[in-house]
């Protein structure tokens, strides 16, 4: 089990594994967790959150805000956020990411019926490579139409079965 604290060498050089002594690894936990949800000044959906900068806000609740995208795709792009400031899937909690997974699943219905489409992409980045611009997590709902010139495609790879299972030898029981 990996040391969360912000500051292992610190530990280190004190000789202190914090993920041996129950006492410091409770304190640096707590810490960290109140620290991730203090709203990150630098952060345009934190400042979203707050109040501070307006959007088009479509639902709420204690832990989820769902606001209109700026920039949409089209008619209806939403986005779903945590309160918390988190930055990606690397981050959340997964009990987090299942509950606003969940929410995604309940609005994509309720917005089919309101707006009329059919189809639907729901779109998460993770890191600017990935194409993440805001480093804030977030879940793009995305709804499809005939012809409206939204593009979310890769090149199809074509490994060999040999390539796939090295691949799969390094991934399996992982978790
Ligand atoms: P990402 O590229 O990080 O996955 O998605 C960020 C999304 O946030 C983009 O689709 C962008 O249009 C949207 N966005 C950026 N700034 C604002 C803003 O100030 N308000 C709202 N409602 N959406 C924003
Ligand atoms: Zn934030």
């Amino acid at each position: 089990e990996s040391c969360r604290c912000p500051f292992p060498s610190v530990c280190k050089i004190l000789w202190l594994n914090p993920c041996k002594f129950s006492f410091f690894r409770v304190m640096i936990e707590e810490n960290y967790t109140k620290e991730r949800k203090i709203p990150m000044s630098d952060c345009i959906f934190c400042k979203i959150i707050a109040g501070e900068i307006p959007s088009a806000t479509i639902y709420e609740n204690d832990e989820f805000k769902v606001i209109l995208d700026r920039f949409p795709s089209g008619e209806g792009h939403a986005l779903i956020l945590p309160k918390n400031h988190v930055p990606n899937v690397f981050e959340i909690d997964p009990a987090q990411a299942g509950r606003a997974y969940a929410l995604a699943a309940k609005l994509a219905r309720a917005m089919k019926e309101v707006l009329g489409f059919t189809d639907m992409n729901i779109l998460q980045n993770n890191g600017p490579i990935a194409g993440q611009t805001v480093f804030h997590f977030h879940i793009h709902l995305i709804p499809r139409r005939e012809d409206d010139g939204i593009n979310v495609t890769w090149t199809p790879g074509e490994p060999t079965d040999e390539q796939i299972a090295a691949v799969q030898a390094k991934l399996t029981n992982l978790i």
